[in-house]
């Protein structure tokens, strides 16, 4: 059977995973489109190899030069944030999300608006809007497949299993490109540092929020509001070697672990054929070679994300997409030169006190539409702690 495919992201790390295993059987699937942002080459490189209908940029600016790689073929070429969420209105089989940020929150809301079938790598689509994105998928029978290593280690143990059965979720954590630094040199950490991971390749954003643990942060919300279990359930743990994902532990005392090698091709892979398993070019571990793997607790001065995240669980209502903006503004900051390391937490902080207090985070109604006018609104608030925190220190 041939199944129609789009994916949301294409040019990026989860993208081209994705567009890997597609492929390595191309006839086996219908490419309808290919979604990216500036790396246009890339883009339409991939709609000609794949023989895709459509290729959308979400820069308007960036559509002449698409227009132009792709004029001697007949892929139709969009360009614009409303074009990518055309794409996800669209009838296909499969739509894989992996735009970063909330941008990802619109076009991803439209596949399970038409009842259709999700594989969900951007975690900011739960982060900042958890219950809506979970009541839209009940109400329309759409199916939510989770990416992220994790929590599509989590989803696989708990296949066939009641979840009124289920004690804890164990997330682990590399614990990032600093997890052996002294705490005094934090501040100090430069954005090449902080964009090299000791076993992921992956993109350079979801990079640095592992060196602060902001990605496991969006990652506990995300367990919360993917599988609905009690924030006192979800635990984080420090596993240097990436090899276990998540462990899931269970009333009779067992915990089940997925293991397999840091490659986003096994998650991607699951989403892709699930609910078979088919086979997957991801490495084999030899355990005897690996030896030993290792585990410890998160130091919470090493990593106040983690705190955070605690505070959005417990607020919940539109604290995580004040959270989640102000991250990523904050990022934004850093990236730019203008923010240090650490001030990054300082900055997501300051939004959270202010808008909590301003503007009732925790009792706001939640809809699209709020959603997105407190995702902006955090991002005002976040350029303005980051103003605040380098007048106060210059
Ligand atoms: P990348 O930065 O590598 O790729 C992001 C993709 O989104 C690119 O195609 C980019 O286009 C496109 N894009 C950028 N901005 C926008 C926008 N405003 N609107 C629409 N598209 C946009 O990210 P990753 O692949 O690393 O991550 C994607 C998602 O998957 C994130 O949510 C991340 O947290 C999650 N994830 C990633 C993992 C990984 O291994 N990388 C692991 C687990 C989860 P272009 O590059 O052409 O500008
Ligand atoms: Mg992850």
């Amino acid at each position: 059977m041939v199944r129609s495919v789009s994916i949301l992201g294409a040019t990026g790390s989860i993208g081209q995973s994705t567009i890997d295993l597609i492929a390595r059987d191309l006839p086996s699937y219908d490419v309808h489109a290919l979604t990216g942002g500036r790396n246009v080459a890339q883009l339409a490189h991939d709609a000609i190899a794949l023989n895709a209908d459509v290729a959308v940029t979400c820069f308007d600016e960036c559509y002449q030069d698409l227009k132009d790689h792709l004029s001697a073929t007949s892929i139709t070429v969009q360009s614009g944030a409303a074009a990518i969420a055309e794409v996800g209105m669209r009838q296909t089989d499969w739509v894989m999300s992996g735009i970063i940020g909330s941008a990802g929150l619109v076009p991803g809301m439209e596949v399970l608006k038409r009842g259709g079938t999700l594989a969900l790598a951007n975690k900011e689509t739960l982060v900042t809007a958890g219950p809506l994105v979970m009541e839209e998928a009940r109400r329309s029978g759409a199916t939510l497949l989770p990416v992220d290593s994790e929590h599509s280690a989590v989803f696989q143990a708990l296949v066939g299993e009641d979840m009124a059965a289920v004690e804890r979720v164990i997330i682990t954590a590399s614990g990032g490109a600093f997890r052996d630094w002294p705490i005094a040199d934090l501040p100090k950490a430069t954005l090449a540092q902080a964009s090299s991971h000791p076993n992921w390749d992956m993109g350079q954003r979801i990079t640095i929020d592992s060196a602060s643990m902001f990605n496991k942060a969006l990652e506990l919300i995300e367990t919360k509001e993917f599988f609905g279990v009690d924030p006192a359930q979800i635990e984080t743990i420090i596993h240097p070697e990436s090899m276990i994902h998540a462990l899931v532990g269970f009333n009779d005392g067992a915990l089940m672990a997925h293991v397999g090698p840091p490659d986003m091709r096994h998650a991607i892979g699951y989403a892709l054929n699930w609910p078979e398993r088919k086979t997957l070019p991801v490495e084999r571990l030899d355990l005897a070679k690996l030896g030993q793997l290792t585990f410890r607790a998160p130091d919470d001065a090493r990593y106040p994300a983690l705190a955070l995240a605690r505070r959005v669980m417990e607020q919940g209502g539109l604290t995580g997409a004040a959270f989640n903006a102000a991250k990523e503004r904050a990022l934004d900051h850093f990236i730019a030169g203008d923010l240090r390391f650490t001030d990054m937490a300082r900055v997501v902080e300051a939004v959270l006190d202010n808008m909590s207090s301003r503007d009732g985070l925790e009792n706001a109604t939640m809809t699209l539409d709020t959603v997105l006018e407190i995702d902006h609104l955090a991002r005002i608030r976040a350029d303005e702690a980051v103003l605040a925190l380098n007048t106060k220190d210059a």
